[in-house]
């Protein structure tokens, strides 16, 4: 790079997160310079469809007009205010009955937070706040699955299952189990079917409350469809088993609704494409187009009256975020969910979404596609080396990361976890550019095939 180009300056002065910052110089930085509708255009002039939308998150592309206008709006009305000791602002308001009013099951109240990792490191205190205001204070373990991801905190790292976020971290913390992913591609037995799959991981969950002691777990977290795991879609039964469970033993249930949240799955919620009934949901990305930062944890009523009873001797929840509840990304908010309804967006992204996962399982013969996955507007397509014996190219990671470089020259931004490839597009794409990123999916798994002499 030139002595004092953007990509030296980002090198030399920037440290990135899930980067590795040996490599960085190797692979060099992509600096982005604006965007336009589901297109990002960096420093040179090169324009990428940005299929990932971001980090899954930018719902309405990357010029949405209306958002920054909402935030000019409330920056001049009121650029700052608090949630705490009793102080309250009228956007914050707004959003709160607005979560409520759209809610895929009766919720009772929101509390404000800044990212997905605060969201659910929330939904953990609140969780062990509770259990101790019942005087349960043995009712504290929280059991998240392999694979799954809610975020980078302390917390909701441990509550994350995967060795990348554990190792080296001395985590997770004591208290946090984890148990196995609904990944059927990688996972099954031989010759055991979805549904066995399913009953076989309700009854793994069931073994593992009766070992650690059915009063002793408080609550279990999932996300409908994982996303940073590798777009993990479940087996059609699996959330029915694993609830009937959870009800048997009375363990609250976390919907981590952070991916899936605002139409990503082809429902305005995960949860109401899979038949979940949360006690607590987590939500961000989508829910501003991550225009600017915000999330939220929604509770019911039985996660909110032990809090709020007389006999709660502890009083003040003492707990909130500077910024929770700024009424700048609340203001971006409100804007955002009002376009999706208005735009019938949800719907749209179920109509796109069904060509994108037609089109993605159309690749299924290619030798390098092992499996396509997904739901709605998230996909992901497994990449083998050798599609019978369903094993990988040497290292594990070696294609996704082959697979992906070649996407990015074709003017695709998506992301590789280990070998398997990710697509999660702004919900605004049209059918016409669903078509354009297939053709350019196809492309680049021919030139990766040829690269390789596969
Ligand atoms: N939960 C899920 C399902 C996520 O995908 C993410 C981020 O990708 C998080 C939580 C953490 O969110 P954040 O990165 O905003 O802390």
């Amino acid at each position: 790079y030139q002595p004092n180009s953007p990509e030296a300056r980002d090198i030399a002065y920037h440290l990135h997160g899930y980067t590795n910052a040996r490599r960085h110089d190797e692979v060099g930085p992509l600096v982005i310079d604006h965007g336009e509708g589901i297109h990002v255009v960096d420093i040179h002039g090169n324009r990428y469809i940005e299929a990932m939308a971001g980090l899954w998150s930018v719902a309405l592309g990357f010029s949405e007009k209306r958002l920054v206008d909402a935030a000019t709006k409330q920056l001049s009305k009121l650029p700052f205010y608090h949630s705490f000791t009793h102080k309250s602002h009228g956007t914050i308001i707004d959003l709160a009955e607005k979560l409520v009013t759209i809610a895929p099951v009766p919720m009772s109240k929101v509390f404000f937070t800044n990212s997905g990792s605060e969201a659910n490191d929330t939904a953990m205190k609140l969780i062990w706040y509770r259990s101790n205001a019942l005087g349960q204070p043995q009712k504290k373990k929280i059991i998240s699955r392999l694979r799954g991801y809610h975020g980078v905190t302390i917390a909701s790292a441990s509550l994350t299952g995967l060795p990348n976020n554990h190792r080296s971290f001395d985590l997770p913390i004591a208290g946090v189990l984890h148990t196995g992913s609904p990944h059927y591609w990688k996972e099954h037995r031989p010759d055991e079917s979805e549904e066995d799959f399913a009953t076989r991981l309700a009854s793994e969950l069931d073994q593992l409350i009766q070992a650690e002691g059915p009063d002793t777990i408080a609550a279990f977290i999932g996300e409908p469809v994982m996303g940073a795991g590798g777009v993990v879609v479940p087996p059609r039964t699996y959330w029915q088993k694993v609830q009937a469970v959870l009800k048997k033993y009375d363990i609250l249930l976390i919907a981590d609704e952070v991916i899936c949240g605002f139409g990503r799955t082809g429902k305005m919620f995960g949860s109401e494409t899979y038949g979940i009934e949360p006690d607590m949901m987590t939500l961000s990305k989508q829910l501003s187009s991550s225009y600017l930062p915000i999330s939220a944890l929604m509770i019911n009523d039985r996660v909110f009256q032990p809090i709020a009873d007389e006999s709660n001797k502890i009083g003040t929840l003492g707990h909130g975020f500077t910024a929770g509840g700024h009424p700048v990304p609340a203001a971006v908010a409100l804007e955002t969910i009002k376009i999706i309804e208005e735009r019938g967006l949800v719907a749209h992204a179920a109509e796109v979404g069904a060509r994108l996962q037609t089109g993605l399982r159309r690749l299924t013969d290619h030798p390098l596609v092992g499996e396509v996955r997904g739901v709605g507007l998230i996909a992901a397509i497994e990449l083998v080396a050798d599609a019978a014996k369903r094993s990988a190219l040497d290292p594990v990671g070696k294609l996704g990361t082959l697979v992906n470089g070649i996407l990015q020259k074709n003017g695709v931004i998506s992301r590789n976890m280990g070998d398997a490839l990710a697509f999660c597009p702004p919900l605004i794409i049209t059918a016409a550019e669903v078509d354009d990123l297939l053709a350019r999916i196809a492309r680049s798994l021919d030139e990766a095939r040829a690269e390789i002499g596969a």
